[in-house]
């Protein structure tokens, strides 16, 4: 049997969806019903009209398994929808979707009327996860495709103990949420069909997960830069220097004399031009400042972490091979931007877009500080979400700094740059790889391509139980150790972040008016 998912149209979304996830897929002809019985999950990605619900009612029938949108399927064993508005999905500790926590969505849901996991903000249950006319199957309460395409950005508070919670504009889908969501469903259907589920790994060879070290400089003092240059070497991590270029033109090759480090562009005024052209001729000038002091950038950053579909394009214009902007997108794998119309060109690299600055602002305490990123690096390991911080050398704080990469460097990551760990993506994107489970023999195809790529391969035997292996051309899954997977901690007030608070509304207020005078 092939691991492989079989999607009913051509679809940008998913197919990025799933070459994220590193699991193979094909086209599949509901009328013909060819290319069904080489899948091993179907994806639904249009509309189905009635005769397409035979053969896929057919398929549930003979146990295949299904994931789709509520929308999508609707009369699909005798299911049916109920439309309301979702503001956001929340996880009270679910059995299936381990380590959801708040899908924010926005949009309006159609609530598959069978829904028994998951929570909508009215505390109704929003997804289905279960058996339909005897296969397995998930049903969503939103189409991915519309909800990943959505470009808007918001203030969004992010959980911490203390009363007073952290704010940052960032994307208003949480498209690292989607992406687990959707990589759960993917695990639920295949362990119900009693087959492993078996993906590409997110991180090089078998590492746990990364740590890279982003740093905006903001108009930084050099003696700040060079004590936050020590800290780092001290803790044996590469910066990823993002740098605001006017501020430091006099003194721009001093950069270059930083051994081990990555250049990048932050602005070259620390403002959004209105004007994409203006904007764009702002940062083509940065560029070339930063080449003529022997740097040499290969992504950026935009001020804020900015990011509109217009920026975007511009991003795009100045030919780098990423950016990384919380705007669009945080805590989650990288992603190339999209939007309806289209696909953007420039790889994104997002970060957990709280900072010691974030922090700051809400009166944190260093040691508050330190705890926040300790639990935050504790739940991102037990969700695999890239271990990516950033950090203004203006804000000081080395001791939160030194404290953050030591917990880190605890869970045994290899410290990367941001523009290797780019790289690296890129070319496991372009794999081609395979994988053909029979008994308990598990064959890769173009396993020594994936292996040259240090890639490896992640198996996921039952929902505690997974193999992190090297890509090789055949492993023998029952002579593997296999390692208990740890169930995340989800707080129980979780959903406290989401709940209108007037004082933090008044503080994003007050950001805002500042972000715009700077
Ligand atoms: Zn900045």
């Amino acid at each position: 049997m092939k691991i492989q998912a079989g999607i009913t149209r051509r679809s940008r979304t998913w197919e990025q969806l799933l070459r994220r996830e590193g699991l193979p897929w094909r086209t599949v002809h509901l009328a013909t019903g060819e290319g069904l019985a080489d899948c091993s999950v179907l994806i639904v990605t249009h509309q189905l009209d009635a005769s397409e619900c035979d053969i896929v009612e057919d398929y549930l029938r003979s146990g295949g398994a299904l994931l789709a949108s509520a929308r999508h399927v609707v009369g699909v064993g005798g299911t049916g929808v109920r439309r309301e508005p979702l503001h956001y999905l929340a996880s009270d500790g679910d059995g299936v979707f381990t380590t959801v926590r708040i899908v924010d969505l926005g949009t309006q849901g159609d609530i598959p009327r069978e829904a028994n996991h998951l929570r909508t903000h009215q505390h109704h249950h929003a997804v289905f996860a279960g058996s339909l006319l005897g296969g397995p199957a998930v049903l969503l309460p939103f189409d991915v495709q519309r909800v990943l395409a959505d470009t808007r950005s918001v203030y969004k508070a992010f959980y911490v103990h203390r009363d007073r919670l952290p704010t940052e504009r960032v994307s208003m889908v949480s498209r690292g949420e989607v992406f687990q969501l959707c990589h759960h469903a993917l695990e639920y259907l295949h362990h119900r069909r009693s087959l492993p589920y078996v993906h590409l790994w997110y991180y090089p060879g078998t590492s746990p997960n990364v740590l890279a070290f982003r740093i905006d400089t903001d108009g930084a003092p050099r003696y700040d830069i060079d004590e936050l240059y020590d800290v780092l070497n001290n803790a044996g991590v590469p910066g990823t220097w993002f740098l605001d270029v006017a501020s430091h033109e006099p003194w721009l090759p001093h950069f270059a004399t930083m051994m081990g480090q990555e250049f990048a562009l932050h602005c070259y005024e620390h403002r959004i031009e209105p004007d994409p052209d203006r904007q764009e001729a702002q940062w083509a000038r940065a560029l070339a400042m930063m080449r003529l002091a022997g740097l040499a950038p290969l992504g950026m950053a935009v001020p804020f972490g900015t990011w509109t579909t217009g920026l975007g394009g511009v991003i795009d214009r100045l030919g780098l091979v990423y950016s990384s902007e919380f705007s669009y997108a945080y805590d989650t794998v990288p992603l190339v931007p999209e939007d309806l119309e289209h696909a953007y060109r420039t790889l994104q690299v997002p970060i957990h877009p709280v900072s010691i600055g974030s922090l700051r602002r809400t009166g944190a305490t260093s040691q508050q500080m330190i705890e926040y990123y300790r639990s935050t690096i504790d739940a991102h390991m037990a969700r695999n979400i890239p271990l990516l911080f950033y950090h203004h050398p203006s804000h000081r704080h080395w001791d939160v700094v030194d404290a953050l990469l030591e917990h880190a460097l605890l869970q045994d990551v290899p410290g990367v740059l941001m523009g290797d760990f780019a790289f690296w993506w890129l070319a496991r994107a372009r794999l081609n790889v395979q994988f053909d489970i029979r008994e308990s023999v598990l064959q890769v195809v173009n396993a020594a391509a994936a292996a040259n790529a240090r890639v490896g391969i992640r198996v996921s035997l039952s929902a505690t139980q997974t193999l992190l292996l090297p890509s090789s051309e055949t492993v023998l899954l029952d002579s593997r150790e296999s390692t208990v997977r740890k169930i995340p901690y989800v707080p129980d007030d979780l959903r406290r972040i989401r709940e209108p608070d007037p004082r933090r509304m008044l503080g994003d207020l007050y950001t805002r008016m500042l972000r715009r005078l700077k």
